[in-house]
């Protein structure tokens, strides 16, 4: 059984992806500031662990303890925020924890995880996902990046760089981390989550599906399936990349 750990899986994306994973047989432990819906009897292993990505600290201490008790096979850092504001309203707190949250949350979950991985040291696995997850190698750090890092998008100017950057940290740690761990993010366009609908009217929603030629918002299933095949086998040889699922949104940008 494989172990996998999400950030931000009470919700959303976060949690599509870890019930995709648990269905299909994985152990998969969820590190959110959220407390999860109530797990159904057919959802499989699922747990959490109280856990504010922006705290390195508290990072490094949950990764150890699943590390200690189940080893670490595939780490998902999609734990997010946005905030909808101008650049001339921006505030220093607000963007503080945008970068705290999406950038920096990244980096340490990454960070904790490789360490973690490779023994401190780096090791000899398949880049599968399939390792011992006891520090030989073989495992896969993923991220939840966003088209918003691939353009400009008003009035999301510290949401868009924090992911600009999840898609440079994707490129550097697969560089440095090669070839005992993969890594790789999903870029998702406008995708039907509690976040989304936190900001947007229905008026808005609207004008966001006449722009993607798909015609529509994905659904967080859509985006955890993209997830599973990134941790898979399957994906071996894949690396350093953004894998873009919008709907065809940025096709022609
Ligand atoms: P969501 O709000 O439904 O879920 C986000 C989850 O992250 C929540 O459970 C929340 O409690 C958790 N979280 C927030 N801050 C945290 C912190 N400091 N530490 C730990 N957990 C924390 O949002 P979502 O739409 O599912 O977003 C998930 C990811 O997908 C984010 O990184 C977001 O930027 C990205 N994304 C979303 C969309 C979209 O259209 N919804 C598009 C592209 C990218």
């Amino acid at each position: 059984m494989r172990t996998i750990v999400v950030s931000g899986g009470s919700s959303g994306i976060g949690r599509a992806t870890a019930l995709r994973f648990a269905r299909a047989g994985d152990r998969v432990i969820s590190l959110d500031v959220t407390e999860p819906p109530r797990p159904s009897g057919s959802d499989g292993e699922l747990s959490w662990i109280h856990c504010d990505v922006a705290d390195w600290t508290a990072v490094d201490d949950a990764l150890a303890r699943v590390h200690r008790d189940h080893g670490l096979d595939v780490v998902i850092a999609n734990a997010g925020i946005s905030v909808r504001h101008g650049v001339l309203d921006i505030t220093e707190e607000a963007a503080r924890r945008v970068v705290d949250v999406n950038l920096l949350g990244t980096l340490g979950l990454w960070r904790s995880a490789a360490r973690l991985m490779t023994g401190g040291r780096g090791g000899s696995g398949d880049g599968s996902g399939s390792g011992s997850g006891k520090g030989g190698g073989g495992g896969v750090l993923l991220a939840t990046a966003s088209v918003n890092g691939r353009r400009g998008y008003p009035y999301y100017a510290d949401y868009n760089a924090t992911k600009a950057g999840v898609i440079a940290l994707t490129q550097t740690f697969a560089l440095e981390l090669s070839p005992d761990i993969r890594v790789a993010c999903v870029s998702p366009g406008a995708v039907l989550t509690p976040m989304q609908l936190a900001e947007y009217t229905d008026a808005m929603l609207d004008d966001v599906n006449a722009r993607i030629p798909a015609g529509r918002h994905a659904s967080p299933e859509e985006i955890a399936a993209a997830f599973h095949y990134l941790a898979s086998p399957e994906a071996a040889f894949l690396t350093g990349q953004e894998l873009v699922i919008d709907g065809g949104e940025t096709a022609g940008a």
